[in-house]
C-alpha cells in the first residue's frame, strides 16, 4: 500500500478517494472524505492536470518528413510514420522496393500455400 490520492491533514495518513459514483472529480468544487486511519472528516478538492511533452518537428517547419516503416505482419501491411509528427501514410512504390516491403507478403503466400498443399495431403490419405 504505496500508492495513495493524498493525504489527511490531520494525521498525515495516506488516502484513497473515495470516486463512488463519480464523487469528487468535478473541478473547482469541495468534497469530504473521512479519514480511514483517524476518523476526522477533511475536504478536498480535485484539480486535474495535462502533461505535455513537446517535441521539434522540423517537418512541420518547412523541413522534409522522416518516413520510417512501421513494423506489421505481413509486411504488405506496413504503414509509413514520421519520426517527428507521427503522420502516417501509405508507402509508396519505391519505398516498398527500398524496405523490400512486398518480399515478406510473397514468402507469407508461399507459406500459406504451402499450408494448404500440406492439408490436401493429408484429408486425401
Ligand atoms: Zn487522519
Ligand atoms: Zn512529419
Amino acid at each position: 500500500m504505496s500508492y495513495s490520492d493524498t493525504e489527511c491533514p490531520y494525521c498525515d495518513g495516506g488516502q484513497e478517494i473515495n470516486h463512488d459514483d463519480g464523487y469528487g472529480y468535478e473541478e473547482g468544487q469541495t468534497f469530504e472524505q473521512e479519514c480511514e486511519k483517524c476518523g476526522k472528516t477533511f475536504v478536498y478538492s480535485t484539480y486535474i492536470s495535462y502533461n505535455h511533452e513537446a517535441r521539434k518537428a522540423d517537418c512541420l517547419n518547412g523541413e522534409p518528413h522522416d518516413y520510417q516503416p512501421i513494423t506489421t505482419y505481413p509486411k504488405i501491411a506496413t504503414k509509413m510514420m514520421c519520426a517527428m509528427c507521427d503522420d502516417e501514410r501509405q508507402p509508396t512504390l519505391e519505398e516498398r522496393v527500398k524496405y523490400q516491403l512486398d518480399v515478406g507478403e510473397k514468402l507469407f503466400f508461399v507459406t500459406e500455400l504451402a499450408n494448404i498443399l500440406q492439408e490436401v495431403k493429408r484429408t486425401n490419405l
